[in-house]
């Protein structure tokens, strides 16, 4: 039985790709962050938090990575741990950097003295192409981040290929564009569009959706499709770098609009620039607007992946829609917006009793 540790478990792919091993039958340790949060919603969504096998891991800690290392002796290592969100990373970029540039490195060092054998997943990210430089964007395109995450993710991604190049470890970097799912965090734009129309929509909320920049661009994926590529390209002889993508753009208001149907609002917008709004049809009320708040620094504009070499050699293209994966999201919201509205009167009618 092949043995793999996924760091960052508790997050969105760390879930969809622990499934996805264990459906294999892989024997997976997953490591965690410690939280005073509590459990990992996300592995109990899936209903596999006590299928894994759970180890405390953080990136900035070199000891903690090298006896994990040694203890287990995993045959594949998925690097999924991160600062992820491009925003906070304008706010906190040294810690960004201390986990998305070196925790990258520390990890390869690790590996390099405990288990040099096995193979390496980095997430890379698109985030490294930034202000574009070729449309769309593949393996050789040139890269010009522009955030501290991009700029972070960039040193680990140069990192993993220098470790290929100098040790002969294979390893390997996807750049993954986007991607999606109900278990996205609630502080990335699709699913921050998705919770909060669903809380419009069952009166759980009053105050409208407040977004940024509403004509940025992404190449949206569903996440669980993206995890299948990360698990081919550690199956390949040789190690490469390989971009995962759709091939495909729409801008965060086309996303608003595919997911406000959804929600039961017929969205008509007015206005430009700071002073765009939608409202909804049937009454008038604000659902949209613009908050310049939720702008950033620097912007990345547009993304869009050629993934056309993962399609070529590993067999590897996206199965969802961007039409199913809003769909997808936006559902799964409205159901977990019943079940809170549920839960609220049930308590209300607890204490009038
Ligand atoms: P995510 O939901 O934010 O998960 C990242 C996980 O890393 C979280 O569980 C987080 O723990 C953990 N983590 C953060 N800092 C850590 C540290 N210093 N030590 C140990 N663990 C740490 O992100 P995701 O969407 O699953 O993405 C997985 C990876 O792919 C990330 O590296 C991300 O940057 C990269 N990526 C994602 C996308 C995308 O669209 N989703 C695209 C390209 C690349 P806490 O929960 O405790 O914070
Ligand atoms: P990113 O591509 O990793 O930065 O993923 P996000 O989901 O955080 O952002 C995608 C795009 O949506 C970026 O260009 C953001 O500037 C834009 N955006 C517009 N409004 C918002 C917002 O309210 N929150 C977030 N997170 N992004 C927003």
């Amino acid at each position: 039985m092949p043995k793999a540790l996924v760091t960052g478990i508790g997050g969105q792919d760390g879930a969809y790709l622990a499934k996805l091993l264990l459906d294999k039958g892989y024997t997976v340790y997953g490591g965690l962050r410690r939280s005073s949060q509590g459990d990992p919603w996300r592995l109990q969504e899936l209903g596999i938090e006590q299928k894994v096998k759970l180890v405390p891991f953080e990136l900035l800690e070199m000891s903690n990575l090298l006896s994990l290392i040694r203890e287990i002796q995993p045959d594949e290592i998925f690097n999924l741990a991160a600062q992820s969100f491009v925003a906070t990373s304008f706010k906190q970029p040294l810690f960004t950097a201390d986990s998305d540039a070196m925790g990258v490195l520390r990890l390869l060092e690790a590996v390099r003295m405990a288990k040099p054998d096995a193979r390496v997943y980095q997430a890379s990210t698109s985030e490294m192409f930034g202000k574009v430089q070729a449309m769309p964007q593949c393996e050789t395109t040139p890269f010009y981040p522009r955030s501290p995450y991009g700029v972070a993710k960039l040193f680990g991604h140069w990192m993993v290929v220098n470790y290929r190049e100098s040790y002969d470890m294979h390893a390997s970097s996807g750049i993954l564009f986007n991607h999606e799912s109900p278990l996205r965090g609630e502080e990335f734009v699709t699913r921050k569009i998705t919770v909060i129309l669903a809380q419009l929509a069952h009166g759980l909320r009053q105050d409208p959706l407040e977004l940024g920049n509403l004509a940025a661009k992404r190449d949206w994926g569903h996440a669980r499709d993206y995890v299948q590529g990360m698990w081919l390209m550690l199956q390949q002889d040789k190690a490469d770098d390989y971009v995962l993508a759709t091939g495909q753009m729409h801008s965060v208001e086309e996303f608003v609009n595919a997911a406000a149907p959804v929600a039961g609002f017929d969205l008509v917008w007015e206005g430009e620039g700071v002073n765009r709004l939608a409202r909804d049809r049937s009454n008038g009320k604000v659902i949209v607007r613009v908050n310049p708040e939720f702008f950033r620094p620097a912007e990345v504009d547009v993304l869009c992946g050629d993934p056309s070499k993962a399609q070529k050699a590993l067999g590897w293209k996206p199965a969802t829609s961007f039409e199913k994966l809003v769909q997808d999201m936006a559902m799964r919201d409205m159901e977990r917006a019943e079940c809170r509205k549920t839960e609220s009167a049930k308590l209300s009618a607890r204490v009038a009793a």
